[in-house]
């Protein structure tokens, strides 16, 4: 489930429609947690699936740490990749925001993160665009996302947080914020194929990231 506060507004032709704050959202908000109605399917059950089915979830779904692609009710299945993005996903069912997002600013995430099953070129415009995003982003970038989620993670218990009755590992969470060390990588949402990897693709390093 979506934060309250966005709505979904039309970008432009090329990348179609976005999701946006309505008001201001302060770093530490829960702005998504997968809930009860998000759909999910197994690699079996796509397989079985007609083309026009599997092209909806080839663009509207996320892969989770299990394999299985989850198709959000909401419209947070138009969330748009950055590769400086203000939300993140931790190694639980949801994504927190990074950073202060401003009323009317796009909330975006970082698609490596996500499991994808094939590389895109990517023109975010970011200063810190990676230009090509891989399925195995996570191999080299966890430890740049966990820095992230934990520079925030304390915030989670001082700022509202609409979408906590939906939020699951609560138990893990409240045991995360007594203990620092105890918050989960994000690793434990990676679901990696066997990928091979265009060794003539420009690649960012997390170094590199980090600068
Ligand atoms: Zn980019």
């Amino acid at each position: 489930m979506i934060h309250p506060d966005t709505e979904l507004r039309f970008v432009n032709d090329h990348i179609g429609y976005g999701v946006f704050a309505t008001r201001h959202i302060p770093q530490g908000t829960i702005t998504w947690a997968r809930d009860d109605l998000d759909q999910s399917f197994s690699p079996e059950e796509i397989a079985a699936m007609a083309p026009a089915y599997r092209q909806i979830l080839d663009k509207y779904s996320f892969v989770d740490g299990f394999g299985h692609h989850v198709l959000c009710w909401d419209h947070s299945r138009y969330f748009n990749h950055s590769c400086d993005a203000n939300c993140l996903s931790a190694g639980y069912d949801f994504e927190i925001a990074i950073r202060d997002i401003r009323c009317g600013e796009e909330l975006t995430d970082d698609y490596g993160t996500l499991n994808l099953r094939e590389s895109f070129r990517c023109a975010c415009a970011s200063p810190r665009c990676r230009l090509q995003i891989f399925p195995d982003d996570m191999e080299r970038f966890a430890d740049h996302w966990d820095s992230l989620v934990r520079g925030v993670f304390q915030h989670i218990a001082a700022v509202p947080q609409p979408l906590w009755p939906f939020v699951r590992d609560q138990d893990r969470i409240a045991e995360a914020l007594r203990e620092p060390a105890r918050v989960l990588s994000i690793r434990r949402n990676y679901a990696p194929l066997s990928f091979v990897p265009d060794c003539n693709a420009p690649r960012v390093s997390a170094t590199a990231l980090a600068s």
